[in-house]
């Protein structure tokens, strides 16, 4: 019997063949020859393992085999879009888009070395949320701060430090899922600290909190609903109120604001969003929010407080696995000097820039565009189309924001395949479907990308293989 081994074509061989061929000018020669090699050595393990009758496949079936994979790395799955979806905050599309401000300064730290934890006055080290602390108490007018990874392991962090083997108490009716993983009481569950509901779903009062305070409290905790409202009839407890309960019995608050507005953002329809500074001059000990919703800033987690509640939270030895690294704090403290200046702040940091941008732009806009694609071949019929849109990130759907779309019927296929295409084009682009059209709505288009939505739509006949994309 012939061994299948033998009839293995060589890397010289294959790289003779035109898929490869190509790909040695447009990638490069060592990255194509060790990709080739990697697979060879791979294959060979696979033909030796496999059944007696395995067929070996042709060189040129082979050389598309590597080609494929690859180009599967070449063109990484991480990569810019066009959000057209006007959900502001959309998680999966990555949150609030950076300010040119933080993304130099980003930039600058990443590419050298940088006094992340060093005092430049006295050349000893220090503590790397010198950074911004003292821009964040000046924004909140808290005493002090700390930065995580995200407001969920702000979250995991103070009540692991604070309440660990204790019980925090927390109202039914805040008891919030936000996206899938982060539910409060497995993140209470996880922290090690029981969680003591109160009141009803609806309804809890200030004297539902006193009855539970016993020997195992260690926390009051508030939580904004960000992505729901308990509606009718209702009660609950103010910052204000639960604080004074709170200092009555000698409990901290942990006030978790969610997506922590610096500012009041009401006339921008962003009703019932909690700002980090009343919460701290409600006097919570420690107020939680996210970097990346409001803020407009790097993810991370944000807290804000008391000292000597920071303090402990800061020497957590839980605080080390969920710190924040050089570059986003080099961003986040970019961000947060933009604030400093209230009169151009909505100039410069852009989700605030997007929210802010009047409807009568956004539809001048709508109405150049809509004739533009609609000249195109891929397009039947586009017009100019006034909508609601909403933050998105985890904020309630009872909140819109006036925006205007351009509606496209497609010339040929369902708008799902439209939607699938312009997904995977170049700038790959995300709009959304309504009755049975598709959107692109401006509210989060930058105006210098509404040329590259035409580009984008146009087909391209002769557009490299579907291959290349990795649905
Ligand atoms: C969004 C949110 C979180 C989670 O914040 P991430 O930064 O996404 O980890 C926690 N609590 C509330 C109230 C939120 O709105």
């Amino acid at each position: 019997m012939q061994n299948p081994l033998r009839n293995i074509p060589s890397v010289n061989e294959l790289l003779e063949i035109p898929p490869l061929r190509g790909m040695v000018d447009r990638v490069s020669h060592s990255v194509v020859v060790s990709g080739v090699r990697t697979f060879l050595s791979d294959f060979r393990d696979e033909v030796q393992t496999a059944a007696s009758e395995f067929k070996v496949p042709t060189a040129t079936e082979l050389a598309e085999r590597i080609a494929e994979w690859i180009v599967k790395d070449e063109t990484p799955s991480l990569r810019p879009v066009i959000n057209a979806t006007g959900i502001l905050l959309h998680t999966g599309l990555g949150r609030a888009p950076l300010a040119g401000e933080a993304i130099q300064a980003m930039s600058e730290v990443a590419a050298g070395y940088s006094s992340v934890e060093v005092d430049l006055a006295t050349g000893e080290r220090s503590q790397r949320v010198l950074a911004v602390e003292s821009l964040l108490t000046k924004l909140t007018g808290a005493e002090a701060a700390v930065v995580t990874n995200n407001n969920a392991a702000a979250t995991l962090l103070a009540l692991t430090t604070l309440a660990a083997g204790r019980e925090v108490i927390v109202s039914r009716g805040q008891l919030i899922e936000i996206g899938g993983s982060f539910r409060l009481p497995d993140v209470m569950t996880a922290s090690g600290a029981r969680l003591r509901e109160v009141g009803t779903t609806n309804k809890t009062r200030l004297a539902d909190y006193e009855q539970a305070i016993g020997e195992e409290t260690a926390a009051l905790m508030n939580v904004h609903t960000s992505n729901y409202r308990v509606v009718g009839f209702t009660e609950e407890v103010t910052t204000t109120e639960l604080v004074k309960l709170g200092r009555d019995h000698k409990l901290p608050v942990i006030d978790d604001i969610g997506s922590g507005a610096l500012l009041d953002l009401t006339k921008y329809g962003i009703n019932e969003e909690p700002i980090a500074a009343e919460s701290i001059k409600a006097g919570a000990d420690a107020v939680l929010f996210s970097g990346d919703k409001l803020l407009g800033g790097p993810q991370c987690g944000i807290i804000v407080g008391r000292r000597s509640v920071i303090d402990q939270i800061a020497e957590h030895p839980m605080m080390r696995a969920m710190r924040v690294d050089k570059l986003t704090l080099a961003a986040l403290a970019a961000t947060l000097r933009l604030y400093r200046d209230p009169e151009t702040v909505e100039l410069s940091v852009p989700f605030l820039t997007l929210i802010s941008t009047p409807i009568e732009n956004l539809r001048s806009r709508a109405e150049r565009l809509a004739p533009q694609l609609a000249a195109l071949d891929a397009v039947a019929t586009a017009n100019p189309m006034d909508d609601v849109t909403y933050l998105g990130g985890g904020s309630v759907p009872t909140q819109q924001i006036k925006t205007c779309c351009v509606a496209v019927t497609p010339a040929v296929g369902s708008v799902s395949d439209f939607a699938t295409r312009l997904r995977n084009g170049c700038p790959a682009v995300f709009g959304r479907i309504f009755q049975d059209r598709f959107l692109f709505d401006l509210r989060t288009v930058f105006p210098h990308q509404d040329a590259m939505l035409i580009t984008a739509t146009e087909t391209r006949p002769n557009e490299a293989s579907p291959k290349n994309t990795d649905d």
